[in-house]
Formats: structure tokens, C-alpha cells, sequence
């Protein structure tokens, strides 16, 4: 695999060039939000300049290009992830907001008492907190898939947990925190075995390396747009077809409709029925140029970019000695991210004193509390990695953390 030029990927990146206090930032928080490429916010002023307006098919010129750049996004997407056609693709606010897409429209709809949904230790709380809501409502019970020493799924326990019972599975495809990869097309055929369904949380999966889902296999899949050089305010539910049609919608209003009458309603085609109101057009105009950019320069070179720049700042914080990193070794079952903590200084003074180095890392529990309560600590430091980081900034990551040590030892 050919490596990234990424000198040429940083230049289209004005904000890297960003300086506090002299100091050019280092940012390494692209788990959260990465940062948007020239190419896309062209693409959305261009939208803003040139055809912005209403969609819905409206009568005049604005109207009918805005629509057709917004529908044919969904095309894109679908394309992108190997999905069947726009049907399948449903623009919602973000991963979470796809999360709760599910869980009103089937699971309050369809849970009994005594249904199992089962997600893993892992779960960020977009799904584990959803899934929560709704069982205590539904009477449906949550178990958790085990997550064991090294970071990675208990299938056993899977195998255990994924039995006729079982009505949802719901597993993240790669670990926010931990990183690690996890075995999702194994998951999505146990839940189908036993006559579930399955939902992946792409989130963190979808803008590093290639994901298709019809080899993946799962009923749902979502990600965000802001996680993968696009911008916020969009993100993507894939659902089979057949289930979309019996989904009823949650949210209800103008442009999901077929026809209303004073008495009763019906829904109009996919994916708009689940699109109710005016959706985000520059948003959607911005995610396909996101698209077009990654594609360009090719998802797996991304991956192997990612990965190793991961390796390489999991390799320099092993060697500290008073660092324990969690998640899996490097390998092909870890992703670009690496999560941990050093002995006796808090994960929040540390991200305070690497933002002193204008190094920009997240410190908390990053949306797994009870993965944290787990591994028994409040917080971690994480640096997440994207196609504009170097050997470099993970040099001055680990600078600074020297820096840390001295002031807390
Ligand atoms: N799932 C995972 C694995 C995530 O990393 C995130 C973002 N931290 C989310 C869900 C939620 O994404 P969003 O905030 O865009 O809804």
C-alpha cells in the first residue's frame, strides 16, 4: 500500500496551522471531530453561493438542483458503504441521533418483557444509554458482552448471551476507547441465527478503514459525518430495506408524508419517511465531498496510515514504564487510537499540561463510563489519529507528557 503524501493531505488543512502562544497545535482528538479539508467547506460555501434552497422537489431551478444534490448524497453514501441504493441510507444528526432512530421506531414498537438486548462492556453510551431507556420502558432485559483483559470481546459470552431471547444486538464496530476492531459480521450472524436483530455503531469504524455493509451483514449501521472529514450536524442510518418499510417513522411532519387528511396520515417512500422536515442539505452537500476526498485518496491507505501512527504511539508510551495503555496490542484488531493513563498524575492535569504544548488530546471517560468503572479508573488521556498526523506530533505528545511527570512526581 502506498503511503500518504501528508505534507500535500496538511496543506488543505488550514486550521493545522493554527498557533497558540507560538506553538503550532498537534491535534490528536480526531476520535471526537476531525478536521474538514478545503475541498468540503468549498463545497458547502459553493452550495451557500450557488443553490441554496428548500428541498422537496420544489418548482424553480434552486430548488430542483438543491434537491437533486441532496438525494444524490444518499447516493453517494450508499455507495460508499456498498449498501443497496438511497432507500437504505437515512441522513439523521449524528450516530446518536441514529441510535435513537432504532430504538423509537422498533424497539419501543416491538420489545416485550423478557426480550434480551444484548450489548457489549464496550458500548459508547449513544447505544448503551438508548437501549437502557427503552428496555426499562418495554420490560426488556440488558446483558452485556464481556469484555476480557486484553480489550477484546468474550465471544463465548457472546455465544452464551446471543440465544432465542436475544432481540436486539447492538455492538460498536471499533472501540472509541479501547480501539479495538471487533468482530462484527461474526456478531451480526449469531443475532440472525437466533432471530435478532443487529445494529453496528460505525462511528469509529466508517472514516478510517473500508467498511461494506452487506459483507458485514448487520440489519443498522451508523456513523457520523463530523468524525470523517465532513462536517457536523449529519450522520447516516443504513437499514435493510424490507425493515425500514415496517419501521413506523418516530418523528413525524412535512416531507415524510404520502398523504394527510384531517383524520389520518401515510408515509411517503424511503428514505424520506424517516427524513421528516427541512433536512441538512449543506450538510449532506459536505458529507459527499467528504466522500469524494477520502475515496480519492483511498480508504486503505487511511486505514494503513492510521494504524500505523497508532503503533507507533502505542510502542513510544509502552516504553515510558508508568504508562498503562488499554485495548488490545497493535494488530489487526486494533484501530487508530490509543487510550491510557499515566501512574499518579490525573488523565485531565495531563490533557491540561499537553494543551500547554498545544497538544490536543481528550481526557475523560469518552462516553464508556462503565467500560471505565471496569478498568477501574475515572478517566483516560486519548490520542486518536487521523490522515494529517505524523511520527512527529506523537513525538511531542510524548514531550509533553515527560513535562507532566516532572510537575506531578
Ligand atoms: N459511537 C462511538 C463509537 C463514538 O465514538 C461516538 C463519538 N464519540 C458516538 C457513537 C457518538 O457520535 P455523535 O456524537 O456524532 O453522535
Amino acid at each position: 500500500i502506498e503511503p500518504l503524501d501528508v505534507a500535500a493531505i496538511r496543506d488543505e488543512f488550514p486550521i493545522l496551522e493554527r498557533e497558540f502562544d507560538g506553538q503550532q497545535v498537534v491535534y490528536l482528538d480526531n476520535a471526537a471531530t476531525t478536521q474538514t479539508p478545503d475541498a468540503v467547506v468549498d463545497a458547502m460555501s459553493d452550495y451557500y453561493r450557488r443553490y441554496n434552497s428548500n428541498v422537496h422537489r420544489g418548482i424553480h431551478h434552486l430548488s430542483q438542483e438543491a434537491s437533486i444534490a441532496y438525494e444524490e448524497a444518499h447516493d453517494r453514501v450508499a455507495d460508499f458503504i456498498n449498501a443497496d441504493g438511497r432507500e437504505e441510507i437515512i441522513f439523521t444528526k449524528n450516530t446518536t441521533e441514529s441510535e435513537n432512530l432504532i430504538a423509537y421506531s422498533w424497539g419501543l414498537n416491538e420489545l416485550e418483557p423478557g426480550d434480551r438486548v444484548v450489548l457489549t462492556e464496550m458500548e459508547h453510551h449513544a447505544s448503551l444509554v438508548t437501549w437502557q431507556q427503552v428496555a426499562k420502558q418495554t420490560g426488556a432485559d440488558v446483558e452485556y458482552i464481556r469484555v476480557d483483559d486484553d480489550g477484546r470481546l468474550d465471544m463465548d459470552h457472546a455465544r452464551e448471551l446471543i440465544d432465542d431471547d436475544a432481540a436486539i444486538v447492538s455492538a460498536v464496530h471499533v472501540s472509541n476507547t479501547l480501539g479495538t476492531v471487533n468482530p462484527v459480521s461474526e456478531l451480526a450472524d449469531l443475532a440472525r441465527e437466533h432471530g435478532a436483530l443487529s445494529i453496528i455503531d460505525g462511528a469509529q469504524a466508517v472514516p478510517n478503514r473500508p467498511v461494506d455493509v452487506s459483507e458485514i451483514g448487520a440489519d443498522f449501521y451508523a456513523f457520523s459525518g463530523h468524525k470523517m472529514a465532513g462536517p457536523t450536524g449529519i450522520g447516516v442510518l443504513y437499514g435493510k430495506q424490507e425493515l425500514l418499510e415496517e419501521m413506523e417513522p418516530y418523528l413525524y411532519g412535512g416531507g415524510m408524508i404520502r398523504k394527510v387528511t384531517f383524520d389520518e396520515s401515510t408515509w411517503g417512500d424511503l428514505p424520506w419517511k424517516f427524513e421528516p422536515g427541512t433536512p441538512p442539505i449543506a450538510e449532506a452537500v459536505g458529507l459527499e465531498a467528504a466522500i469524494d476526498w477520502l475515496e480519492e485518496i483511498g480508504m486503505d491507505r487511511i486505514q494503513a496510515h492510521e494504524e500505523e501512527i497508532a503503533r507507533y504511539a502505542y510502542e513510544q508510551l509502552a516504553a515510558e514504564g508508568d504508562v498503562e495503555i488499554y485495548g488490545p496490542e497493535p494488530g489487526p484488531d486494533r484501530g487508530g487510537l490509543v487510550s491510557f493513563n499515566v501512574d499518579g498524575v490525573h488523565a485531565h492535569d495531563l490533557a491540561s499540561i499537553m494543551n500547554d504544548h498545544t497538544v490536543a488530546v481528550r481526557a475523560g471517560d469518552h462516553c464508556t463510563q462503565p467500560l471505565h468503572d471496569k478498568l477501574g479508573v475515572p478517566a483516560s488521556t486519548r490520542a486518536s489519529f487521523y490522515v494529517y498526523n505524523t511520527r512527529e506530533e506523537v513525538d511531542a505528545m510524548v514531550e509533553a507528557l515527560d513535562d507532566a511527570r516532572q510537575l506531578f512526581s
